[in-house]
């Protein structure tokens, strides 16, 4: 419901011009009501106009008159961004979201250009979001790889930036699965881009990130035979501080074997309350009495009383498609939106994940954090939503450690994302809740909180990189952490040459600039991390 309104922010921080903590934050409390939580309202760092557009007549207009009158555009779809890209203070927005045709099914797709099928496929629009895609697989006895938020739209920023899901281990990520991409380019021109065709601009969004390489109108991704699914989901809370830090050696040494054996999913820890961990994981490839056998040392680790001083949810379930597993599982500790959100990440590597030296020094690092990092209000401890929504440590096990490409043709290097993707097990993720009333200080404390979380991980994996749409904002070196420099050196000629004026721009997106007018509204961070653009 609340996607139908084009100024809604998933985090309200980006929706308050945070260099000033001037905005209309809604109830922190119930932000399903559309009452402001104060009496006074700004515009902060929402767009001033929409353009909500449903045809790709209406897009190239926009383009045309960004252009013509230099007014600076920004692309809107969900909202749902981290970095603040689908917002702007005096921006004009192209909203997207309305952009939803029928889903089609096709049989065996051939990409633009390809003269061999790819297997079956999903066609579906510019503002499609995961839940009608989920329902869609479900119907026709296929499944996707896609996000973990129903809510998230497939093709835009989740596409663009790489794409992780909880099928990721085994079936890639969502730049692994696009077969063919309909987009408006800066310029206006309404192009098709495959393996076979336009490639270098199909490398580009596929990874490249944001909306720097043109407006996505239609997106064309592979479609999998359903399958059983096993699930796991533990929740309990840790007997003392020190059981908290021990399930993080539990987790580091398993961490390579359970992502070589499929599982992916997530892991929560500290929200709710210090000590709560939430554990939730998905396998596609094992049947359940492996399944079983490769989680006991988790269930024994929880049955201890030495360990867990209270176990909320324990079980292991069999489902037969992944939709009803994550309607019974996942569904009910999905996150929120309505409230302001800092956060920071890295990818790690599997080799440091190896050797016992490597897995002591990541669950050490993610036990200080734990420490450093709080959330401001007091959450029920019993609640598996808080759980969610407030964990300052979240640990995704989703980079795709056993995916093997699939299709005719398909390599790791026709994708723009970093290369350290193909060499992490998990994506882990340091957050900083704040309430959408905030003012500018507690802003920019909890994003300096992040980024000094992330230096921790930084300088465990300095050679690793980070996903950009789960990013801290302020990354210290995007274009090692996001591309690495070949994949950037390739992406900025690419730029160049389709958006030479850099139309199409966005916070740490190819091409973009920090001291933009349009970032006037991000938070006000001191130091040189706030200086690199990319
Ligand atoms: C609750 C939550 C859960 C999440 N879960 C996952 C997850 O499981 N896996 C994962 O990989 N990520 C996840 N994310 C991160 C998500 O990938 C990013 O927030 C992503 O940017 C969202 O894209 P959007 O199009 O929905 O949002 P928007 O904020 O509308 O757009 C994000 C960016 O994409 C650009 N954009 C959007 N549409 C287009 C288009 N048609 N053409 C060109 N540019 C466009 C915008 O300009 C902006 O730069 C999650 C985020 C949230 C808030």
């Amino acid at each position: 419901m609340l996607f139908h309104v084009p100024e809604l922010l998933w985090g309200t921080n980006w929706a308050t011009c945070q260099a000033t903590g001037q905005g209309c934050g809604l109830n922190f409390s119930d932000p399903i009501q559309s009452v402001p939580s104060s009496s006074v309202c700004f515009q902060g760092s929402v767009s001033n106009y929409y353009i909500n557009v449903s045809d790709v007549s209406h897009v190239q207009a926009g383009l045309s008159f960004a252009r013509k009158h230099r007014v600076p555009l920004i692309v809107k779809n969900t909202g749902h961004d981290y970095k603040g890209r689908s917002s702007g203070p005096g921006t004009l927005a192209l909203w997207t979201h309305n952009v939803q045709p029928e889903i089609e099914l096709s049989a065996n797709f051939t990409p633009a250009g390809c003269h061999v099928g790819a297997g079956k496929a999903v066609t579906y629009g510019a503002g499609q979001q995961w839940e009608g895609l989920y329902k869609f697989a479900e119907a026709n006895d296929i499944f996707l790889v896609g996000g973990s938020d129903l809510t998230v739209g497939a093709a835009g920023g989740w596409i663009l930036g790489g794409g992780h899901g909880f099928l990721s281990p085994k079936f890639g990520l969502g730049v692994d699965n696009v077969l063919e991409m309909k987009v408006v380019l800066p310029n206006g021109t309404y192009v098709t881009a495959s393996r076979c065709h336009n490639q270098d601009l199909f490398f580009a969004l596929r990874g490249g990130g944001g909306s720097a390489f043109g407006v996505v109108w239609k997106v064309t991704s592979r479609a999998w035979d359903t399958r059983e699914v096993q699930v796991v989901n533990v929740l309990f809370a840790a007997a003392s501080i020190s059981a908290y830090n021990a399930f993080f050696d539990l987790a580091t040494q398993n961490a390579n074997k359970w992502a070589s054996e499929g599982w992916g999913g997530s892991i929560f820890a500290g929200g709710g309350g210090r000590t709560v961990i939430g554990f939730q994981v998905y396998n596609m490839a094992i049947s359940l009495d492996d399944a079983k056998a490769s989680m006991q040392p988790l269930f024994d680790f929880v049955a201890s009383s030495n360990n867990s001083a209270q176990v909320i949810e324990s079980d292991i379930t069999s489902f037969p498609t992944i939709w009803q597993a994550y309607q019974a599982k996942l569904v009910p500790i999905l996150e929120s939106a309505g409230i302001g959100v800092a956060l920071a990440s890295r990818l790690i590597p599997s080799d440091l994940l190896a050797e016992s030296a490597g897995q002591k020094a990541v669950a050490a690092a993610l036990a200080q954090i734990s420490n450093d990092l709080t959330f401001p209000t007091s959450a029920s401890q019993t609640d598996p939503l808080s759980v969610n929504y407030t964990a300052p440590v979240q640990i995704l096990m989703t980079a795709p450690y056993g995916y093997k490409p699939v299709s005719p043709g398909e390599s790791f290097a026709d994708s723009s994302v970093t290369p350290a993707w193909r060499k992490s097990t998990w994506h882990a993720i340091m957050i900083q809740n704040f309430a959408s009333q905030a003012d500018k200080e507690t802003i920019s404390t909890a994003f300096s909180a992040v980024h000094a979380a992330g230096d921790k991980l930084r300088a465990l994996a300095p050679d690793s990189g980070a996903y950009q749409n789960e990013a801290d904002v302020f990354e210290t070196d995007p274009v090692g952490a996001y591309w690495g420099k070949e994949n950037y050196n390739k992406l900025k000629a690419i730029k160049n040459a389709i958006d030479p004026d850099n139309i199409l721009t966005c916070w740490d997106c190819i091409g973009s600039v920090r001291t933009d007018n349009r970032y006037q509204c991000y938070p006000d961070v001191a130091g040189p991390s706030n200086k690199n653009s990319a």
